[in-house]
């Protein structure tokens, strides 16, 4: 198939939005060798604040693709042992260390782990990725969606497809268009993200600091700690109100070594705000749509398994739907209803450990009460033993029902871009 540098019209399968469960999807099809064309309404992938952290079960999709070695040379940190420091008390929590094959999260841009999956992309001629092309709405036919809409800088057109994926995130026009619904689970908290830098003689490591009704989690980035502190929910304007000396010196109090370096975060421009929300729709797909990704379920900041559950569900989608796809065959709604059905359960269980966190740990340690938040004797017993906390890394790190990659490597044309491979940008 020759791609013209001009939109396409029709194409096989349509993916929408350019965040890690578009582009792994776009990636296993294209190397499958179905065309698909996926549109990001955004020029580029920089964009500050997204999941970084990439868990064993990503690393083990890379290895799968022979990119983990690329993967490798991207800036990044690894982090074995996670603790909390929980009323001056330090504590380890989530200990990857032991596990097999991956004993380790890798904290890395996820800007540069999109390009990567641009990249490898690109050598595959049915590859179309197209950078500012936003869908905004969709194509419906006889009950079964056809298409979808596009805005792009040639002006607006349509674009066909067999298949269309919606992997648009959290705020998804694609669900709005095609009526869909997700029931929303809630949250008791917002988190505001900002960066601190980091020296030499700081604390290593990556870990959390609950203390005096306040929490904050330092993801340490080598020259920076990208620092999450963690607010009731809905508070945010009214801080903003504030000077941004409160923010300062509250961050101050939880981690005093930062105090030489409060000035750091310049204004409340600096600091961007994550609404934490959770949800997940009850059904996950229409004829001719299904939703993957953020779109199909939005999840907690806890645990960090946002980017990986994205990429394990376009794992599964490719699985399911490459060879339907590749030979041109109607996908079934059933086919949809069970790949539903194979990626509900590990989000549920997922979503249902992250929702016992917030209500029963993160909600407590945010009663101003000015009280000390204390870890159970019994907790703190069990987390002295490897295996105990082991067992958090392996839920978030791994994830239920593994995914592996069985689509075939059928597309390659060989070394650099592909002649019709486009980055439409
Ligand atoms: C501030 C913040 C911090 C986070 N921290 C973490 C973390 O530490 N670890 C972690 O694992 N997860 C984290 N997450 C969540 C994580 O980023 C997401 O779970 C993950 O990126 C979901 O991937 P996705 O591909 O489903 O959706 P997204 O990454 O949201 O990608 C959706 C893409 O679709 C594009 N798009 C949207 N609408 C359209 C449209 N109409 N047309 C074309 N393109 C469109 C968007 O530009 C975007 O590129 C964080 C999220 C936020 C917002």
């Amino acid at each position: 198939m020759s791609l013209s540098p001009n939109p396409p019209d029709c194409t096989r399968c349509c993916v929408v939005g350019g965040g890690p469960a578009g582009m792994m999807l776009a990636l296993l099809l294209a190397r499958a060798g179905i065309p698909v064309t996926v549109l990001e309404k955004h020029g580029d992938f920089l964009r500050d604040f997204r999941g970084d952290t990439v868990h064993p079960s990503t690393l083990q999709i890379l290895q799968e693709l022979d990119l983990l070695e690329k993967f490798e040379q991207l800036p990044q940190r690894h982090e074995r042992l996670l603790r909390g420091l929980i009323g001056g008390v330090e504590q380890p929590v989530v200990d990857f260390s032991g596990l097999r094959p991956f004993d380790y999260l890798a904290l890395v841009p996820q800007w540069d782990f999109l390009n990567l999956l641009a990249d490898a992309g690109r050598r595959y001629q049915t590859f179309d990725l197209r950078m500012r092309h936003k869908a905004t709405g969709l194509i419906k036919e006889g009950g079964r969606v056809v298409g979808v809409r596009v805005e792009s800088p040639e002006g607006n057109h349509d674009l066909r497809a067999d298949l269309v994926v919606a992997c648009d995130g959290r705020h998804s026009l694609m669900r709005e268009a095609a009526g869909l619904h997700s029931k929303n689970y809630g949250a008791p908290m917002d988190v505001l993200w900002f960066r601190v830098p980091r020296e030499a003689h700081d604390p290593q490591g990556t870990f959390g600091i609950a203390d005096d009704g306040h929490l904050m989690i330092l993801l340490n980035r080598n020259d920076y700690w990208q620092t999450a502190f963690v607010v009731p929910k809905g508070s945010d304007a009214a801080l903003r109100a504030q000077p941004i000396d409160r923010l300062r010196d509250a961050v101050v109090r939880l981690a005093p070594f930062l105090s030489d370096r409060k000035d750091s975060i310049e204004s409340w421009d600096a600091v961007s705000t994550l609404a934490v929300q959770v949800d997940r729709l009850a059904c996950w797909h229409k004829p001719g749509l299904l939703l993957i990704g953020d779109a199909a379920h939005a999840m907690s900041p806890i645990g960090g398994v946002g980017i990986n559950l994205a990429i394990q569900d376009a794992v599964a989608a490719a699985n399911a739907l490459a060879a339907p796809l590749r030979e041109g065959r109607r996908i079934d709604e059933s086919l949809l209803a069970s790949l539903q059905r194979r990626r509900e359960l590990p989000v549920r269980v997922v979503q249902r450990v992250q929702l016992a966190i917030q209500n029963r740990i993160i909600s407590r340690a945010l009663e101003a009460d000015g009280g000390q938040p204390r870890i159970p004797w019994l907790l703190r017993l069990l987390l002295k033993f490897r295996v105990v906390r082991n067992r958090p890394a392996r839920l978030f790190g791994y994830g239920l029902r593994q995914e592996h990659v069985r689509t075939p490597c059928m597309g390659q044309t060989g070394d650099g871009v592909a002649p019709g491979a486009h980055d439409h940008s």
